[in-house]
């Protein structure tokens, strides 16, 4: 491992996803060698604590994670750590932090490394990242970097997205900023790419002629939870369509970066990302279904959650075709869909490929089965790895044909050794590598995709809720396929 050397400054730092992700994340690449001694953490919030409770509070959250928070380790890790109540509103405030940053910077010999992470609610992004700026905490050596991270939402449409990219540009130039979108992250989402460009198999036959169709679900099994007053406001497809399902949909459809870098691979993004049709208000209502969950047994549905509305008319469910304008992809769809209080928790690619133009088996003599599509299943969690679904000859005397699987399962062992994304992308921010985060002009594109579907949704009341709890949503997901004469391929 490289030692890297940096200020942290966590915005929002005693806040649920400082305590539960961030900390033991960046504790894993202490661990790891990733730092050593150049490094120091402020923590900030509106909170009143004082160091000591500050890093009693972060020994918590390791052992919390289950890291072994008593050892020397994690110790000498934990005393580098400080604390700083500042309300983000009050710009006087910042100069106190300031003199905090820039003594730690002497103490520690950061040589002017910073790293901004902006883990709280997004409204104080804008305010922040100008502060940061003209209160000068922004390190002013050339030789040093600064760096923006942002938490996800990006906005809640085009115009505030623009509007809080705007406020952000005048502080930090686009390759400081880091959008964080952790199922870039992801282990399996990051091997789309080995994938595709490491195999002849798999990337020669990787368009038109050869796939049917690609489906992309993110399934979840759990309803609304504690998120309820934020996920009300902003429904399925922006929480997870927006975002996780565009960025993993454009890694499947873009063409082949020159290299495998940030800006090569960003660029093949946005073009795939620019070639997807936007809809007009008739393909918007017929391609795009909405859900939300009824009740069953004992569970409330979604209106009879805590902070829902009686008459909340957000959906918890998504289903959709998108479609890409250009050579590669044109012709064959990609149905996506994601939903809370679904059947079970996973995320999963199908990749369907075209039957062979002539089946020779189903002569009449001796009436076999149809063949089954091939199927590249890519499993991103809560288990990872492939399977290939291919067809053989039944081991028999007859001639049948039936599809076998090949699989490639991540053991348990091995997955235990995966980084977290939070790792992983905390490790990205430190190198200054933006390969999984999401630049500016995808958030863009996928936002101006997301809002066509929205603005028709706008103009009609739902009929909600409309599935089942434990289902894999709405009667109308299914219609979606089935009208193209087919199916999708995980259900129940
Ligand atoms: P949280 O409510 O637990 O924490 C918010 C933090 O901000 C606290 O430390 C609070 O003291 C601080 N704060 C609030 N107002 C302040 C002010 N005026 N000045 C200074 N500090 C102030 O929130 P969270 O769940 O940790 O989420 C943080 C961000 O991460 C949000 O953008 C959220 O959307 C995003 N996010 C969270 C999760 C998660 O699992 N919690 C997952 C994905 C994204």
């Amino acid at each position: 491992a490289t030692e890297r050397t940096a200020l942290f400054m966590f915005f929002g730092g005693t806040g649920d996803l400082a305590y539960r992700k961030l900390y033991p994340s960046l504790f894993n690449l202490y661990r790891k060698g990733n730092l050593r001694s150049h490094f120091a953490v402020i923590g900030t919030s509106r909170q009143t604590l004082d160091d000591e409770k500050f890093r009693a509070a972060i020994k918590k959250s390791l052992a919390d994670s289950g890291e072994r928070a008593d050892s020397k380790e994690a110790s000498d890790f934990i005393s580098h750590f400080y604390y700083q109540a500042h309300d983000v509103t009050d710009t006087a405030h910042y100069s106190v932090l300031k003199e905090l940053a820039d003594k730690l910077d002497k103490k520690y010999k950061l040589q002017g490394n910073r790293i901004f992470y902006l883990s709280m609610a997004p409204q104080f992004f804008g305010t922040i990242a100008q502060d940061l700026r003209s209160q000068g905490l922004m390190s002013d050596n050339k030789d040093a970097f600064n760096r923006l991270v942002i938490e996800k939402p990006f906005g809640r449409d085009f115009d505030s997205a623009k509007q809080l990219n705007d406020a952000l540009s005048k502080s930090f130039d686009e390759e400081q900023i880091f959008r964080i979108d952790h199922y870039l992250g992801k282990e399996m989402i990051q091997n789309i790419e080995a994938l595709r460009f490491g195999n002849t198999l798999v990337e020669s036959l990787w368009n038109n002629r050869y796939i049917d169709n690609i489906q992309v679900t993110l399934s979840e099994k759990l309803g609304v939870e504690e998120r309820a007053s934020y996920y009300d406001n902003s429904g399925a497809l922006r929480d997870m369509v927006q975002n996780h399902i565009m960025q993993i949909v454009s890694l499947l459809a873009m063409e082949q970066p020159v290299a495998f870098t940030d800006t090569d691979i960003r660029a093949e993004k946005v073009k795939a990302l620019r070639s997807l049709r936007v809809y007009n208000v008739a393909d918007a209502a017929t391609n795009f279904v909405r859900g939300q969950y009824g009740s069953i047994n004992d569970q409330a549905d979604y209106r009879h959650e805590d902070n829902v509305p009686h008459d909340s008319t957000t959906e918890t469910f998504v289903a959709g075709k998108l479609l890409f304008d250009n050579y590669r992809w044109s012709g064959t769809p990609f149905y996506i869909r994601t939903g809370k209080m679904l059947a079970d928790k996973f995320t999963r690619v199908d990749v369907v490929f075209k039957k062979p133009l002539v089946d020779i088996f189903a002569f009449p003599q001796a009436p076999n089965a149809p063949l089954a599509a091939n199927v590249l299943t890519i499993f991103v969690e809560p288990h990872a790895g492939f399977s290939l679904q291919l067809n053989a000859k039944t081991n028999d005397a007859t001639f049948q044909t039936e599809p076998i699987k090949l699989d490639y399962l991540v053991d348990a062992e091995k997955s235990k050794e995966t980084p977290e994304p939070y790792e992983r992308l905390l490790h990205d921010v430190m190198k200054g590598d933006g390969t999984n985060f999401s630049s500016w002009p995808e958030v863009s594109y996928a936002w101006k995709f997301v809002d066509q579907i929205r603005r028709v949704w706008d103009l009609q009341e739902p009929q909600f809720p409309n599935y089942t709890p434990h289902s894999m949503g709405p009667a109308a997901a299914e219609e979606l396929i089935q009208r193209d004469h087919r199916q999708w391929v995980y259900r129940l």
